[in-house]
């Protein structure tokens, strides 16, 4: 079969690998979608061996895409048939470890300290027709969502689930969503769902747009506007109840705790870099909750998946560009450069 590798240096190539066949505890998927997450990019533009250079091992290259859903084709011999039927569409909960520690056994495997495998990025993933994954991995995926907004779940939208519910978002709570990045986005319509009121910010007019369409009340470019002042100014001059930081711009970063009223809740969700807070004044003085928050649990993402089949998200919206395998240099290419929406490379 033909998968996608990210070679680095923005370049990338479809390569011939073997058909895989599912091991004993693990199923072969047919793919239907595989997202392209923003943290792709990172894979894509690193230079020198795209994972090695990010410190994730793996100097072999594997197949891109930590977003994939499919249906289960075939069980190994240790799968029952209650685990995983054929036929049943699926999400992959993208990360394997070693499925006994404290923290594998919650469902949280990315946090195994056993070295873990992410699907993707250190193991192949969903970019490509075919893929085998441990069937502890599995996550159903509700009739009532397509193969590509599970896609997204598997990853972008499902951290943005993860991020409002530790934050304990609700309706009593205006939220700032820094960043309208398909994390952003997803949070700007999943707060809008959890009954908050939602004030989108980002520099991108495309982005804001959407941003406005997906439940956003008032959305702001902090390129304009200084955002403390202008969110304090919508608040009765005490600022948001609850904040969400999806851009990694250090800038942002600051911003998004300095905009909360005292008692204000704050989660960093975007990868990388670093920010400067002035701790006394910033954090103590308001007795601010500032978390950073990664990803899911594979229950975690089983519930997010239910609450935007409950609550009709249009989670669907958010699929702005859809791709063939054959497409993906161009369409990597694309999300480069152009970062309204969101992609996803899709199979028969
Ligand atoms: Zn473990
Ligand atoms: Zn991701």
């Amino acid at each position: 079969m033909r998968g996608v590798v990210f070679l680095g240096d923005r370049k990338l190539e479809i390569r011939e690998f073997p058909d895989p066949r599912p091991g004993s505890d693990e199923v072969l998927l047919a793919m239907k979608a595989s997202g392209m997450c923003g943290s792709d990019l990172h894979f894509y533009r690193a230079t020198g061996g795209a994972t090695a250079s990010l410190g994730l091992g793996s100097a072999e290259p594997v197949i891109a895409g930590h977003e994939p859903c499919g249906v289960v084709l075939e069980r190994g011999a240790g799968v029952s048939e209650k685990e995983a039927p054929t036929g049943r569409r699926v999400m992959v909960h993208h990360y394997k470890g070693c499925g006994v520690c404290k923290h594998c056994r919650v469902g949280w495997s990315q946090l195994c300290a056993s070295g873990i495998v992410v699907y993707g990025a250190t193991g192949h993933g969903g970019h490509a027709p075919y893929m085998t994954v441990p069937a502890s991995t599995l996550v159903p995926l509700d009739d009532a969502l397509s193969f590509e907004e599970g896609a997204a779940i598997s990853c972008g939208t499902g951290t943005a689930y993860g991020a409002l519910k530790r934050l304990d978002v609700s309706g009593r709570d205006t939220l700032a969503v820094f960043g309208q990045g398909p994390v952003g986005l997803s949070a700007t319509m999943l707060g809008r769902a959890m009954g908050a009121r939602v004030i989108a910010l980002d520099v991108v007019p495309e982005r804001r747009k959407l941003a406005s369409e997906f439940g956003a009340e008032i959305v702001l470019d902090p390129g304009q506007t200084d955002p403390v002042k202008a969110l304090r100014n919508l608040t009765h001059g005490e600022g948001v109840d609850v904040a969400i930081e999806c851009s990694s711009h250090p800038d942002a970063r600051t911003a998004a705790v300095r905009c909360v009223r005292t008692w204000g809740r704050v989660a960093y969700v975007g990868e990388g870099g670093t920010v400067t807070l002035d701790v006394s004044k910033d954090l103590l003085r308001r007795q601010v909750t500032l978390i950073g928050s990664w990803t899911f649990s594979a229950t975690g993402q089983e519930e997010c998946a239910r609450f935007i089949a409950d609550r009709k998200v249009p989670l669907g919206k958010l699929l702005t560009h859809r791709f063939t395998l054959d497409e993906a240099a161009g369409a990597y290419q694309l999300f480069d450069t152009q970062t309204t929406g969101k992609g996803v490379i899709l199979f028969a």
